[in-house]
């Protein structure tokens, strides 16, 4: 997006993920300082706001109530101990979950101001009275779009859903930065579509813009299998542009190897 040497990363797990890997957060941090990065956010999934799928997924997809408090706690001990190399950020990746919004608000309030930096996702969608994650597999994405009766209707369903995320009242403590806005395109070499609804995508845009939020330039897209690209990619990325929407890299690591990754 600029020909300037990123020096943040504002999106990166941590070894509270339970999906994550076990790399602690001084090896994070090292990577970080080796790359010569000036500031990282530590963007870990908040809690789920409620039991809306099967418990054992859920519990895959974030870490639970009490795991957070030490999260936060042991961010607090790394912030001080690399605060002469790095500024690092405590913050959320908070999901968007439709219909939940009332329990999100809550959980915001509640850690809202140990949270410096956050990023708002939608990893789910809401059909009918039921929940569907669109980044678990693509045989599970392949079932999801049979039942909506094709690829597009995945892709209108998820950037409503985004469209609703941007604009929902979750409080002072609402993040303003909208994480990988183009996920559903996880698995588009599987899947592959040209969405043409930029009115939809456009109005997302707007609503992004009137309210000053940011978007997630996140690169994890890059490395997995099925997907290729950066998110946000396409006519979505253009608009971006074009409406001059503020973007801040984020690489989605998992593990420290992939602070930073791909910023080029
Ligand atoms: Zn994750
Ligand atoms: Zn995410």
């Amino acid at each position: 997006m600029n020909n300037q040497r990123i020096v943040r990363d504002g999106h990166i797990h941590s070894p509270y993920c339970p999906h994550g890997t076990d790399d602690s957060f001084e090896l994070y941090v090292e990577e970080a300082l080796k790359l010569g990065l000036k500031e990282i956010t530590f963007t870990e999934h908040m809690p789920l706001p409620g039991s809306f799928m099967e418990p054992e997924f859920l519990k895959t997809c974030a870490p639970t109530l009490d795991v957070i408090e030490e999260y936060i706690k042991e961010l607090d001990y790394i912030k001080a101990k690399y605060k002469q190399n790095i500024k690092i950020n405590t913050g959320f990746e908070v999901d968007y979950v439709e219909g939940y919004e009332e329990k999100i608000k809550e959980l915001l309030n509640r850690y809202g101001d140990k949270i410096e930096d956050s990023i708002l996702s939608v990893h789910f969608i809401k059909v009918e009275d039921r929940y569907y994650c669109v980044d678990v597999s693509p045989e599970e994405f392949g079932k999801l779009a049979e039942k909506l009766g094709g690829v597009e209707k995945v892709y209108d369903r998820y950037y409503e859903t985004l469209l609703k995320a941007v604009k929902a009242d979750l409080g002072t403590f609402k993040p303003k930065r909208i994480g990988h806005p183009t996920l559903v395109r996880i698995f588009n070499t599987e899947y592959p579509l040209e969405y043409t609804n930029i009115t939809l995508l456009e109005e997302i845009i707007k609503e992004i813009k009137i309210r000053n939020y940011e978007v997630d330039f996140n690169t994890a897209g890059i490395r997995k299998p099925y997907c290729k690209e950066v998110y946000p990619s396409g006519i979505f990325a253009e608009l971006v542009e074009r409406y001059a929407v503020n973007v801040v890299y984020g690489s989605d690591a998992h593990t420290a190897l992939d602070v930073g990754k791909d910023f080029v």
